[in-house]
């Protein structure tokens, strides 16, 4: 609903812009009140302000530190117009509305910049500001709350377009922006006390999220580490039981989190499926009728860097299952339930981890992703695209066949878990050679091809596994010779984003080893 603007209370501490919105809102009939500072700017030029100390009966007190924490003020902003005993309160205790809140706060984060000592980093901490702030905007069904000068003229605006009132959404929008500052200005408090106590970085704490381990160190035994959650109940790492083993490492963590984000890409309704992750990429990913099968299919697509590694999987473990992954050393196993069966056979193992959810990750679910630069963080959409049928361009003479066209969905599928630059060999829905982290799309190539090799040497087969594989590459083949070194190797299509200046030149080489392509328009950069 729309409320008429009648009274506002300014309080703020840079004053730009301060008197023309002052002026702007006397001329559309709204009463000022305002604080010492504040006050005397408005007063200065011209302007009739009452000062919040009449409103509260109090002085401002003890250098300020006590102005506007008070029932008449507090109540003229969260008292609900529409409610009964909250507007008997109002009457009893001649109380007035207060319907915009106009507040800068304490410039605390300037004040730590400019390198000022202790005692006056802390009293440029804003109280009475922050307490305003939330107060408003929990109460934005009736008050507008203003803290950033940008905003001055948007408030206006929306008076002007509704009469001096302003629509819900527009204070919605504000009461947002006000938390959003208020969460802000804390973290920067508690980080600044942080560096001065010298806190270790997992004992800062100044992050939106709850503390579930303190991990024994992080990626290596001199850095420390923690685990926190980010409060949401999704199915993943950070909700997941730990049902047996010894306590998961910083590595553990990362390394689990890429296996069953990866692994939950395959609808278990469809089949089974199975990732092997060593160091965040897979080295084996397989779907099979069973997980037993999907399990023996990954393993076998690189069993030497299987060995330690962690196994996702995208249904409940079963007995069959569980016997075979506890043949070789497994660090950790995390499904979406487990069978008693397969729990007994555990628990013979008894450093082996194994975690359990309800449920998968949900891959399409819009997650914030961070990453942390000198001096910043970058902050972007999880990677939750995907390319189905519809979306594939057949750009070479031949087209793949329904057998290939399924290999090269589910190599893409892998290949957007992979780091880049990333190369995936696929056959028979399983991974026969992936190429992870290479600084070339040619190395990946040949690190794929040459994994497929030895694999083929280890189970004594006289050709590669890559022999009549489909291929994967997460973006386009700046030249040909990636999509050369994949043909060598002895795959026969390929899937990629395509849209490279030398496309053509790709293009007439996989005609030429008459391969068939695919274009998925979609790239996957995993760094
Ligand atoms: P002024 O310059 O008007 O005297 O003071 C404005 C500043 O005081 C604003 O930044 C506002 O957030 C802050 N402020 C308002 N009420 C209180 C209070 O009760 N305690 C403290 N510490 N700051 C307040």
């Amino acid at each position: 609903e729309f409320h008429p603007v009648r009274r506002a209370l300014l309080s703020v501490s840079d004053k730009t812009g301060l008197i023309e919105l002052g002026k702007a809102l006397a001329e559309r009939g709204v009463e000022l009140l305002s604080t010492g500072g504040s006050a005397k700017a408005l007063r200065d030029a011209g302007l009739t302000v009452k000062d919040v100390s009449d409103v509260t009966g109090f002085p401002e007190m003890m250098d300020g530190r006590v102005k506007t924490l008070h029932p008449n003020v507090h109540g003229g902003l969260l008292a609900l117009r529409d409610n009964d005993d909250h507007v008997a309160a109002m009457d009893k205790h001649g109380i007035a509305a207060i319907d915009l809140l106009v507040v800068n706060l304490y410039p605390f984060e300037a004040t730590v910049a400019k390198g000022a000592d202790y005692d006056t980093c802390i009293e440029n901490i804003d109280i009475g500001g922050p307490a305003m702030i939330r107060a408003a905007a929990k109460n934005h069904g009736f008050v507008n709350v203003v803290v950033d000068v940008e905003d001055y003229e948007k408030l206006l605006g929306d008076m002007d377009q509704h009469e001096g009132a302003t629509c819900p959404r527009f204070r919605k929008k504000l009461a947002q922006k006000a938390y959003a500052r208020t969460a802000a200005y804390d973290s920067a408090v508690s980080n600044w006390m942080a560096s001065a106590l010298e806190l270790e970085a997992p004992k800062r704490r100044a992050f939106a999220g709850e503390l579930k381990q303190t991990l024994r160190y992080g990626e290596n035994s001199h850095q420390k580490a923690a685990f926190y959650t980010d409060g949401s109940d999704r199915p993943g790492v950070a909700t997941a039981v730990q049902l047996q083993g010894k306590e998961l490492s910083y590595n553990n963590i990362n390394d689990t989190d890429a296996a069953y984000e990866l692994v939950a890409e395959f609808d278990p309704a469809e089949t089974a499926a199975v990732a092997i992750i060593k160091h965040a990429n897979p080295c084996g990913v397989a779907r099979g009728a069973t997980l037993a099968e999907a399990y023996q299919q990954a393993f076998d697509c690189d069993r030497t860097s299987a060995f330690g590694g962690i196994v996702a999987l995208n249904q409940p473990l079963d007995a069959e299952t569980a016997a075979k992954i506890t043949e070789i050393f497994t660090e950790v196993v995390i499904a979406p339930g487990a069978s008693d069966e397969a729990k007994a056979i555990f628990a013979a193992k008894k450093n082996l981890r194994l975690l359990l959810t309800d449920g998968l990750p949900d891959t399409r679910a819009s997650i914030v992703a961070y990453k942390q630069v000198g001096g910043g963080m970058l902050v972007q959409d999880k990677d939750v695209g995907y390319v189905d049928l519809n979306d594939l361009k057949v750009v070479t003479e031949k087209a793949p066949t329904d057998e290939q066209m399924q290999d090269l969905l589910f190599a893409w599928k892998v290949a957007k878990h992979v780091k880049s630059n990333a190369i995936v060999y696929v056959k028979d829905n399983a991974t026969v050679g992936v190429g992870a982290g290479q600084m070339s799309r040619l190395d990946s190539a040949n690190v794929a091809a040459s994994k497929a090799q030895r694999m083929a040497d280890v189970l004594g087969l006289d050709e590669s596994l890559a022999k009549g594989s489909a291929v994967a590459s997460d973006a386009f083949f700046p030249f040909a010779d990636g999509l050369l070194e994949a043909a060598a190797a002895g795959a026969t299509c390929v899937i990629q984003p395509g849209g490279s200046m030398r496309d053509d030149e790709v293009i007439k080489a996989a005609n030429d080893a008459g391969i068939a392509m695919v274009f998925t328009g979609m790239r996957h950069f995993r760094h």
